[in-house]
């Protein structure tokens, strides 16, 4: 082999290179410029999934049934105490003072509704009307205040809240109404000296042996009527009276049990004390 062919062969693979380096070259930038030029895929951006919360849903009650108990202690409050205390009901409890005192466990049993946060104690008189003298008692203003204010001294009541005995009297801010005319001046004193008076709108009645009068079911249409036709004293607030002593006996005391069960199955309803009553305007628990 000459040095000319050795020459030539040299110049030819030079040539070669170069025709790849630059066809190389022209596909490198081409390519380049493809990849820089071509439109990226729209991408739809999608937001954080974020959770909808929705707000618990809260069944307003609003109708209040404020369950109260006259003339205790006596041997049904226990059974009162009991009921309420199984549904956690809360209850308001008109006391005589005079029964206070009647017998040790009378006053144990006062002293466990003092102790007792579902109850409020509030004042019925310390004679209970000179012991069911309703007459006399109320044509006497000044002797119906003396045997409240006696109730309160000696049991140490901050409650200013009363109940007349035997009588539906109302001496509340905006509400004042009397069922027997003849108590009237009676009522204005015991508003002059202070004292709140509350009345019921429906009364679970009894027999002269101490029986109830009502079904615990007929009881329910009562409640539930008086609330639908607004025939309470304060619209949407219903004041039961029953008494203590009524509860005595297994069969009357089952039926306060199935009207408080049924009563707190309605979602429309709610329970509290009188001094919570619209227009009382106390704490006096
Ligand atoms: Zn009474």
């Amino acid at each position: 082999m000459d040095a000319d062919s050795g020459g030539y062969f040299s110049s030819s693979t030079l040539f070669k290179t170069s025709l790849l380096t630059i066809a190389f070259s022209t596909f490198y930038l081409y390519e380049t410029r493809r990849q820089t030029t071509t439109p990226k895929p729209f991408v739809v951006k999608k937001e954080p999934v974020t959770a909808i919360k929705l707000k618990p849903v809260i069944i307003k009650k609003k109708k209040t049934i404020y369950l109260t108990f006259d003339d205790g202690p006596n041997k049904g409050t226990r059974k009162v105490m009991d009921i309420m205390d199984a549904e956690n009901v809360p209850a308001t409890l008109f006391i005589i003072g005079e029964h206070v005192y009647g017998s040790k466990e009378q006053h144990a049993i006062y002293d466990s509704l003092m102790n007792d946060h579902l109850f409020e104690v509030a004042n019925h008189s310390y004679s209970h009307a000179f012991e069911n003298r309703y007459r006399r008692f109320y044509e006497l203003p000044d002797s119906v205040v003396k045997d409240f204010e006696r109730c309160a001294d000696s049991l140490g009541l901050k409650s200013n809240i009363v109940r007349t005995p035997g009588r539906n009297i109302w001496r509340i801010q905006n509400l004042s109404c009397t069922d027997i005319v003849s108590t009237t001046a009676a009522a204005d004193s015991l508003q002059k000296k202070g004292f709140k008076a509350i009345g019921w709108d429906l009364e679970w009645h009894f027999t002269n042996d101490q029986r109830l009068v009502q079904s615990d079911t007929l009881l329910l249409q009562q409640i539930d009527s008086l609330f639908a036709k607004n025939k309470t004293k304060t619209p949407n607030s219903l004041v039961l009276l029953a008494h203590d002593r009524t509860f005595l006996r297994p069969a009357d005391s089952g039926a306060l049990h199935r009207l408080i069960i049924e009563l707190k199955r309605r979602d429309e309803y709610n329970f509290e004390t009188v001094s919570r009553y619209p227009g009382i305007e106390e704490d006096g628990r």
